[in-house]
């Protein structure tokens, strides 16, 4: 049975370079946005029982999309209902997967709630920072999140505990398990305004010197130390001095390995940060894709380590 006869009003070769925020991206072959819960977990079963591959996307902030597109369908979607339970000095937020990021968090800082202030600026919506577990000022998502509705690989409703989420340095177990995210509580808690504000603020501070390039935010992730016997810090003693929460910042390796302002056509390793990579206009996802393996490929030679992408790629 084809797809369309079960989501007639999917639509067809829909160009997804206007859905990511990088602007890259060919044709998803099916385009459907869900509008409430009940069209998301239709369109996901109606791809299921095509069998039909399917993608879902948010707000395609972390995204770098094929020049050739997708071969299947791609669900976008955009519900975003809330409600809220207060309890003596907490807030318990639960907010539809398809609520902007940023629009929780200015509700809770001005509700003078605290636990996701450190967040402001991160594009997109809640589904993808949960699945990403999004973070920025060395905290992330997995600290307020607790419990999360997902549809189940066997499309059964499911609500798991934070635990059950498998939440780690900017990953879950969503991908893993084959689910997809509903719904997301949060747990926040009261605080004094000007603590609130100092984080919201510093947050402030990070987009105000980010690119103003398309990017889809850092390429790479961070590397994370190997407990007392790290390997790298055993080679390059001198990276010591980096390290930040039992990490090190890859821009630092990225710019010693000499890839700082590196071009491949319209893609470039941002000079003001070289864990962004920007489209500095007419970027195909393949001139990036380039780039990126040229950056790995490099920080490998000089320091014998792998760098992990944190941009998620479709069709590639
Ligand atoms: C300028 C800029 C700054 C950024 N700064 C930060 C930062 O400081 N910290 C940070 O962590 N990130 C940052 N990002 C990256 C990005 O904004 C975050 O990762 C964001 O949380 C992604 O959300 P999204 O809705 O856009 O997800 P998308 O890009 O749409 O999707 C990302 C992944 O999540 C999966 N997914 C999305 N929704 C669901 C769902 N409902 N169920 C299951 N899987 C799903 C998708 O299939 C995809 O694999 C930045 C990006 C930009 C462009």
């Amino acid at each position: 049975m084809s797809l369309l006869s079960k989501l007639s009003n999917a639509r067809q070769k829909i160009e997804l370079k206007n859905h990511t925020t990088f602007r890259i991206g060919g044709p998803a072959k099916y385009f459907f946005v869900a509008q409430s819960q009940e069209d998301f977990i239709k369109a996901v079963r109606a791809a299921k029982e095509a069998e039909t591959p399917f993608y879902l996307l948010g707000g395609g902030s972390n995204m770098l999309v094929a020049d050739e597109g997708f071969e299947g369908l791609v669900i976008k979607y955009n519900f975003s209902a809330q409600h809220e339970k207060k309890k003596s000095e907490e807030l318990e937020l639960t907010v539809e997967a398809g609520t902007l990021f940023n629009k929780v968090i200015l509700g809770a800082v001005k509700a003078g709630y605290s636990g996701i202030e450190w967040g402001f600026g991160i594009p997109g919506t809640i589904g993808g920072a949960v699945f990403g577990n999004a973070g920025r000022l060395g905290q992330d998502i997995s600290g307020a999140v607790k419990a999360v509705k997902v549809l189940d690989k066997n499309l059964n409703e499911q609500v798991l505990t934070q635990k059950e989420c498998g939440f780690g340095y900017r990953e879950s177990g969503f991908l893993k398990a084959g689910a997809t995210i509903l719904e997301v509580t949060l747990r926040l808690a009261e605080k004094n305004r000007e603590e609130i504000d100092k984080t919201f603020n510093e947050a402030r501070e990070v987009i105000l010197h980010g690119p103003k390039f398309p990017s889809a935010g850092c390429a790479f992730k961070n590397y994370k130390l190997n407990g007392e016997d790290d390997e790298l810090l055993k080679n390059h003693p001198e990276l010591k001095e980096r390290v930040r929460g039992g990490k090190i910042g890859v821009g630092y390796l990225i710019d010693q390995a000499g890839m700082k302002g590196k071009k491949v056509g319209g893609a470039q390793v941002w000079e003001g940060h070289a864990n962004y990579v920007i489209n500095t206009g007419g970027a195909t996802g393949q001139e990036v894709k380039t780039l990126m393996d040229n950056v790995v490929e490099a920080v490998g030679e000089k320091y014998g380590t792998l760098l992990e992408p944190e941009v998620r790629l479709l069709g590639f």
